[in-house]
């Protein structure tokens, strides 16, 4: 099966950069991938599968029907991000402070490849499958608006699967493993107050300049003092605002930054200490503190069941050596998180190479490497075939 589906790829390869290519050159913001989701959604009717439009706004699914064992989910993000494109090949981004600097074009294009292959030869299929085009990935949580849309009641799976490229890592190796993969994600933002007034006079009016100074100092303090070391954990101050002129002592500055998390027990650690840090404030330097902790994105944690079906699909398609099943998990997040916290499943690291194309992701000079496009689909399709058939096995 896999050397068909490599033959296959070799006969429509150049229409899939070509695609890839022009997703790259018309990238779309968050919850705007009005184009993208329409290119997805007319090439999958074209090709005879079930398409339902505007899940979470604009995601799309496609249903690829089966017999009736319980269906698999594939998940690609479509949006682009905020920045503006520094490469200078022909198919940059044609929309100024917009690019696909992520490479969710190359995952678009990996599962409609997928989608073509399988709804043109899986004759009988034991299940159906639900290829998941989802919206807002970076910083939106298009993931959990697709939950929220009720995506399993209306698509219901027994396990979903997600894949990312992962520059510096080889073209067509794949990282999978069960347990903690991308952290979880939340942030939090401090406001001192003071009355304010002549810098000549602090003493009269509070210094929100000096206790915010002091709390950015301070709280890199908890996770080194207060979370257990093998617990990973980062918080980072990444934004103080406030002030306006050499001789005003401001009336409000702000500090906010981002915790990075895998256990809920350090995440509630994290919470408490925050607060204590805004009254100690308040007593210490004479100011008013608010404090303000947003729950972002939950970590990702591959279900071990699914990761074992997922490990050996990579083996079978990729070969042994090239399925890497012990490495640490990153420090960035993944919105994708919410839809394992729906239903159990995994998500997989995929290797975009270390040379040109390996720049690092969120990088005005990064490009999705075209040549991991054959892995990620072989990967999805040969993951499609090992799913059912295990699933079969483990029925009887
Ligand atoms: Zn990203
Ligand atoms: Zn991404």
């Amino acid at each position: 099966m896999t050397a068909a589906f490599a033959a296959w790829f070799a006969a429509h390869r150049d229409e899939f950069i070509a695609l890839r290519r022009d997703l790259h050159a018309h990238p779309e913001l968050a919850f705007a991938e009005n184009r993208t989701a329409a290119i997805v959604a007319d090439r999958l009717e074209a090709w005879g599968l079930k398409v339902t439009r505007g899940v979470a706004r604009t995601g799309v699914v496609a249903t690829l029907h089966g017999g009736p064992a319980a269906a698999i989910g594939l998940r690609a993000d479509m949006d682009a991000l905020p920045m503006q494109e520094a490469n200078g090949f022909a198919h940059r981004s044609t929309i100024p402070g917009v690019m696909h600097a992520c490479g969710h074009d190359g995952h678009t294009v990996i599962l409609l490849a997928a989608a073509r292959y399988l709804s043109e030869t899986a004759t009988a299929l034991s299940g159906p499958i639900h290829f998941i085009f989802q919206p807002a990935e970076e910083n939106e949580g298009g993931g959990r608006a697709m939950v929220e849309d009720g995506l399993f009641e209306r698509f219901p799976v027994a396990a979903v699967f997600g894949l990312h490229n992962a520059p510096g890592i080889e073209v067509g190796h794949i990282h999978v493993r069960g347990g903690p993969i991308t952290a979880g994600f939340d942030v939090f933002d401090f406001v001192v107050r003071a009355q304010g007034g002549h810098g000549a006079w602090p003493a009269r009016g509070g210094d929100a300049i000096t206790a915010a100074a002091a709390l950015a100092t301070q709280l890199p303090g908890i996770v080194s003092r207060h979370i257990d070391a093998a617990d990973s954990v980062v918080l980072a101050v990444t934004r103080i605002e406030g002030g306006t002129a050499y001789n005003i002592l401001p009336t409000e500055v702000r500090v906010s930054g981002s915790v990075r998390w895998f256990s809920h027990a350090a995440q509630g650690e994290i919470r408490r200490r925050l607060e204590m840090h805004r009254q100690g404030l308040t007593l210490s330097y004479g100011v008013e503190v608010e404090l303000d902790y947003q729950c972002r994105y939950p970590p990702v944690i591959n279900d071990n069941d699914a990761a074992q079906v997922a490990i050996g699909a990579a083996r079978a398609w990729a070969g042994e050596d090239q399925v890497i099943t012990e490495f640490a998990p990153v420090m960035g997040s993944e919105d994708f998180a919410f839809m394992l916290e729906a239903r159990p499943g995994a998500y997989l690291l995929l290797g975009n190479g270390a040379g040109e194309g390996g720049c690092h992701v969120h990088s005005p000079r990064y490009d999705f490497n075209d040549e991991a496009i054959v892995h990620g689909a072989g990967l999805w399709v040969t993951l499609c075939q090992r799913f059912f058939t295990d699933q079969g096995t483990s029925a009887d």
